[in-house]
């Protein structure tokens, strides 16, 4: 490809409201503009790029048997009505209505269409498992678009769906789609971790996430380097406290004054006691009402533990409306003794002895309670925030690190939750009709190569991995219009593109400054510089992105070089 012929508007400045360096370099660098908010156009360069990661995909995804299909993006609300989520999904989906008045979404995901693909054409165990996926356009009202194509409304993804006719069919999948993942990612050249994760609303029982590492990342991950356990920081589990011993002569309880002192720092500093000897309760409420939860004074409830725990709908802190329903709620001396409410405690709790906690009356706190003799606990379960440096969960003598990472794929093992709902079922072998048993599996495809920017870009721009940079190589000449210049720069052009290599000829009239900028800022990993005096010595200079080095080699000898220096980068 000839730069002159290509459409790459360039830019020197970064648009005023991009907070990511790969926003700010996917606008620079000419591969992507805004249309509206979260709503990109996708330039030439742009699209090489995602077509790269699309191809990955589609070459791992094939090789564990999935069949590509292409889904309509536009799906009839009937659908979401029978998994019921017409109403769960909230305002993320995108509702729209047809010249006939009726209901329609543009799809955010496809569970509901290809339940019902396989639905109405798969009876008998016979034609199952199936794994069918597609590299489609999704449209998600988000709440805060935001960091160009890595959250915005409309995105491209791959999803793909699997159905079994069992649990442990579902997981062979589930694992060797795990498998699929983890070759895509390496093949892009990131740095990533397969985490446990929270199903969110796509529901199911299990899932994983595949984060790539950043400082930008909107998650944040714990892991033990000592034995590779990682987690989504939202469900990462915490080590179970050791059993203490009870004590030979507890305190008693015992109401004291603590006027005015309504946080943990406070109450501790006024008792003279560390942070962890006073219990925090923090009141939610969810579909049935309010609901407390217990923890240590100087950890976090973590709501999304909580949630899972009380196994209900939805979580959320108390609102006011809420709390004015209970009288006896004080802001600041909430409290489990004598508390008519359910109440979910950490497991921590149950190693403290003598501790301190809110009396429900104003200006008051219990001193002395006692787990077993003082509260009423629903459940007591592991529902706290892990901190860095916490004892891994996994292993003996493992600490826990905590990161920042970005979410580019997702893996769900969602049972029969839509197959029951939509009733997709199959015969078995005893001809008795059973529920299909489902897997969904998610990657962004613009996500991916926007995380593939983060974690590989220098002050100059994007230093693009190999496999999914838009040209291997790109010649830049100091003059094309010289034709001794011209006539090397064309024979390297034409050899390079013999053997397959994707290169770009700068034959742009400009300066050589400007096209080097241009080069080190679009980020194609290979450079050959041409200019007059090297070529008269018979050299050319090329020059590795990545590192920045160049070296002078003979012309053309170079030429046969190239794909081995190429697979060294
Ligand atoms: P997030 O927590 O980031 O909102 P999600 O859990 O909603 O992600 P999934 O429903 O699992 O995402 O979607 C599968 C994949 O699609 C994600 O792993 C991510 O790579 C990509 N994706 C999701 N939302 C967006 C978005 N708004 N913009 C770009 N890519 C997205
Ligand atoms: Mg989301």
């Amino acid at each position: 490809m000839h730069y002159s012929k290509l459409f790459i508007p360039t830019l020197k400045e970064s648009p005023a409201d991009a907070e990511v360096i790969s926003h700010k370099l996917m606008v620079r660098a000419g591969m992507i503009r805004q249309l509206a908010s979260g709503i990109y156009s996708i330039l030439p360069l742009g699209l090489r790029v995602l077509r790269k990661v699309e191809q990955i995909i589609r070459e791992e995804i094939d090789q564990i048997g999935g069949q590509e299909v292409f889904l309509p993006s536009i799906q009839p609300a009937e659908l979401w009505e029978e998994s019921k989520r017409w109403d769960f999904y909230g305002k993320e989906l995108l509702r729209i209505k047809d010249r006939h008045n009726r209901e329609f979404c543009y799809g955010p995901t496809h569970e509901e269409v290809i339940t019902d693909i396989v639905r109405k054409e798969i009876k008998s165990y016979k034609k199952l498992p199936i794994l069918l996926y597609q590299i489609q356009t999704k449209f998600r009202d988000e709440v805060r678009p935001r960091f160009g194509i890595m959250r915005g409304r409309e995105f491209m993804m791959k999803d793909a769906y699997s159905f079994h006719t069992d649990e442990t069919d579902t997981q062979n999948t589930y694992h060797q789609m795990a498998q699929a993942y983890t070759n895509i990612f390496k093949r892009c050249g990131l740095e990533f971790k397969q985490v446990q994760a929270d199903s969110g609303t796509i529901g199911g029982s299990f899932s994983h996430e595949f984060a790539v590492l950043a400082d930008s990342g909107e998650d944040e991950i714990g892991f033990c380097e000592a034995c590779g356990y990682a987690s989504n920081l939202e469900l990462a589990e915490s080590k179970p406290p050791s059993p203490t011993a009870p004590l030979s002569s507890p305190q008693s309880l015992k109401e004291v004054e603590t006027p005015g002192k309504k946080s943990v720092q406070e109450v501790a500093e006024f008792l003279n006691l560390p942070a962890r000897q006073i219990v925090k309760t923090i009141l939610f409420e969810n579909e049935n009402g309010l609901v407390a939860g217990l923890v240590r004074g100087d950890h976090e409830i973590n709501p999304i533990k909580m949630k899972n725990l009380i196994g209900c709908e939805w979580l959320q802190p108390a609102g006011e409306e809420a709390m004015s329903k209970h009288p006896g709620l004080h802001c600041g001396y909430v409290g489990p003794v004598g508390l008519d409410l359910p109440v979910y405690a950490d497991h921590e709790i149950t190693a403290l002895h003598d501790f301190v906690t809110g009396a429900n009356k104003p200006s008051m706190h219990f001193t002395g309670v006692q787990v077993e003799r003082d509260l009423k606990i629903e459940k007591v379960w592991d529902i706290r925030t892990v901190h860095a440096n916490d004892p891994c969960p996994r292993c003996e003598n493992g600490k826990y690190q905590i990161k920042r990472g970005i979410e580019v794929g997702h893996i769900f093992i969602l049972g029969t939750k839509y197959s029951s709902a939509m009733k997709a079922v199959f015969l078995d072998q005893q001809g008795k009709e059973n529920a299909m048993v489902m897997g969904c599996y998610g990657i962004g495809v613009g996500r991916t190569a926007a995380a593939a920017i983060e974690q590989n870009h220098d002050e100059k721009g994007i230093v693009w991995p190999r496999n999914l940079a838009p040209f291997q190589v790109i010649i830049i000449p100091v003059n094309y219009s010289n034709s001794d210049l011209k006539n090397v720069c064309d024979n390297i052009y034409d050899k390079l593109l013999e053997m397959g290599i994707e290169t770009l000829l700068d034959d742009r009239a400009d300066r050589l400054g400007g096209k080097l900028k241009d080069a080190d800022l679009i980020g194609i990993p290979l450079q050959i510089i041409i200019g007059p005096k090297n070529l008269a010595a018979g050299q050319v200079e090329i020059k590795v992105r990545k590192t920045n080095e160049s070296e002078l080699r003979q012309y053309p000898q170079v030429i046969e070089d190239i794909p081995s220096i190429l697979k060294d980068l």
